[in-house]
């Protein structure tokens, strides 16, 4: 892992951006340990005989009132110049840490003074602040640096704010608050090591804009004082004389502005490394592998959607995930088929892939992968926003919060259809009316979080009805409502598949909801479709009839102990050889686990992957025996 880590930032410094920062950083940093030790005494050495004079062979940027030379003082400079600045930055990030994560810890009417205070602070110029501060903490060296690093802290505690509330709402950060993780320990353990990066980076940048600001307040008077010298102070010094001798004064600007090069570049190149690692990631994953053909079946002519040997696969350090591993299936006209299993069986994703929503680095292959006839690929946003409708879980993050449903609805009709907006608008009041939505014409005026859960979930299958659907993807529907809702929402899914003749393709974990509203059924394990049956044939996979075991019902024995599947599916990166239901399934054999079993057919429309693929259920007699 470091070791890969360290071949990032080998690529990063072979870019012509990397190559300039590393150099340039190498030489300042050279400069400022180096020059004092070397030039040290030169630079101060008195001239009486060479004061003010111009370049020349003996002072190549000529001498100061005292006749020192200023070239080694130039050079000299660099350490205090340098050290000055990265001080300067530091105090500033530590303390713009502080102010942005105290409205975190403190009681909430202190919070809001100490973010009033940033807001405030940050509203000012910051080189206006640097001299306000100058003034309150007195002229001199240790008053510009505080002053300085006051002056950045207010943006730094806004930037720590900022990307602190982006963390702040992730799932492991509530997880820890409900374990009893106290404000303190989850600001240092959960919130900053998550917001690291991007201050190393800005923080980085930062040190060029202080190095500028300290030889703005050095050439105004009120930095660093005679007879310590920085480059603004040599400024300063050189312009009095700017037209006996220019590069008196253009030395130290020039080594002013290739110092804060070398800092900005850094901070570009550490931001690229940061940015790349993904990029890197995929590259460290090597080629991606090839999954194993899995057997599409007949293709009927009215298919809506092909899908063979489908791949999702995503880089890592390790090597390729590949969460779904050559799954085929097509879904014909006005169908409604299911997609079954666990969680991490790779239907979700399978759904994402189908609707074009996987995000790089994830990688989709397919053989064939092709929607109303045309590749998905080659189909263009307007094809497939007119023709293909996704429902999501939550619809509460699928709206945007801070539009009004019918707007958004609307937005549809005007991308995809050139509607006006006024006829789009009367479009999303019919469509939510058609989705049951009552009192359409004033509810298409309200916000999502004024709106139930299963009305929201309503207007967002409203919301594929804007256009002429012919496949309708659901992911799990139905599972953030409750049961009287999660009817409506089915019935509803049927209404649109009977009223639009669009196809449904329904994700669910659960087998009882697929049972009831589609026809055929997919079980997904692993990442594979394990059994593809009609809803009222009796399933062979031993997975596919563990799952039915486990679904409850009013006719469900409540003296005996609920059926579950022991063990757990295994993860996308360990998956075994054999059978990836075998270490779970208790007719597993030796073949099972050393041999993967193909997706085949195993009566009319069904297909099963099972080497003991168990014939009738009422028996429990497998295929070999039952032929027997
Ligand atoms: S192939 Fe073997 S281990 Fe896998 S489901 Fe069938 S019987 Fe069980």
């Amino acid at each position: 892992m470091a070791r890969r880590r360290g071949s990032v930032w080998v690529a990063a410094v072979r870019t012509p951006v990397g190559a300039c920062s590393a150099v340039l950083l190498a030489v300042v940093v050279l400069l400022a340990v180096l020059a004092p030790l070397f030039w040290g005494d030169a630079a101060a050495a008195i001239d009486t005989d060479a004061i003010g004079q111009g370049p020349s062979g003996a002072h190549w940027f000529g001498t100061d009132s005292l006749g020192r030379d200023l070239f080694y003082r130039t050079l000299v400079a660099t350490r205090l110049s340098i050290g000055l600045a990265v001080l300067a930055t530091a105090i500033g990030v530590g303390a713009g840490v502080v102010l942005g994560t105290l409205p975190s810890v403190l009681p909430r009417r202190a919070g809001r003074l100490v973010t009033a205070v940033v807001d405030i602070a940050v509203a000012f110029p910051g080189l206006l602040l640097a001299l306000f501060f100058a003034v309150i903490f007195g002229v001199g060296t240790q008053g510009a640096v505080l002053a300085i690093a006051f002056a950045m802290a207010p943006a730094f505690a806004r930037l720590v704010q900022t990307l602190s509330a982006s963390v702040a709402g992730r799932d492991f950060i509530a997880a820890a608050r409900v374990s009893g993780v106290g404000r303190i320990r989850l600001l240092a353990r959960h919130v900053l090591p998550n917001i690291g990066e991007p201050l190393v980076v800005n923080a980085t940048i930062g040190a060029g804009s202080a190095l500028l600001a300290f030889a703005g307040l050095s050439f105004l008077g009120i930095g660093v004082q005679a007879p310590d010298y920085d480059w603004g102070r040599l400024l300063r010094e050189g312009l009095d004389g700017i037209y006996v001798n220019p590069v008196a004064a253009l030395a130290p600007c020039g080594a002013v502005v290739l110092a804060g090069l070398a800092f900005n570049l850094v901070g570009e190149t550490v931001a690229g490394v940061v940015g790349v690692r993904t990029r890197a990631s995929r590259r460290a994953a090597g080629p991606l592998p090839a999954p194993k053909p899995a057997p599409a079946g007949a293709v009927p002519d009215d298919a809506v959607l092909v899908v063979e040997n489908l791949q999702v696969a995503f880089p890592g350090p390790g090597g390729w995930t590949v969460p779904v591993r050559g799954v085929s299936f097509s879904v014909r006209a006005g169908e409604a088929i299911g997609v079954v299993g666990e969680s991490g069986s790779g239907k979700s994703l399978t759904a994402l892939a189908v609707s074009r929503l996987i995000e790089a680095p994830g990688v989709v292959t397919a053989d064939r992968l092709e929607f109303a006839g045309t590749p998905l690929a080659a189909a263009s946003d307007r094809e497939l926003g007119t023709s293909l409708a996704m429902v999501f879980q939550d619809p509460m993050t699928s709206f945007n919060p801070a539009r009004r449903v019918g707007g958004q609805l609307a937005e549809v009709s005007e991308q995809h259809h050139g509607l006006s907006r006024r006829a789009a608008f009367a479009r999303a009041v019919d469509r939510l009316a058609a989705v049951r939505v009552p009192a359409a014409a004033r509810r298409a005026r309200q916000y999502p979080h004024e709106f139930s859960g299963g009305m929201r979930q309503r207007a967002m299958i409203g919301m594929g009805l804007m256009g002429q659907p012919k496949l309708v993807i659901a992911d799990e529907p139905t599972t953030a409502l409750d049961v009287t809702v999660q009817r409506q929402v089915l019935r509803l899914l049927a209404r649109t598949r009977e009223a639009e003749g669009a196809a449904i393709l329904l994700i669910s974990h659960d087998i009882a909801v697929v049972s009831q509203t589609c026809e055929r059924m997919l079980v997904m394990y692993a990442g594979r479709v394990v059994e593809d049956l009609p809803t009222g044939s009796p399933p062979q996979h031993p997975y596919t009839r563990a799952l039915l075991a486990t679904t409850v019902d009013l006719d469900t024995d409540r003296d005996e102990p609920l059926a579950v599947i022991p063990g757990r599916p295994p993860e996308p990166d360990q998956v075994p050889a054999g059978c990836a239901f075998a270490a779970r399934c208790p007719l597993a054999t030796d073949r099972c686990r050393d041999e993967d079993p193909v997706l085949e057919p195993a009566a009319d429309e069904h297909r099963v992957a099972c080497w003991h693929p168990q014939v009738s259920v009422l028996s429990g007699q497998s295929r070999e025996e039952g032929a027997a």
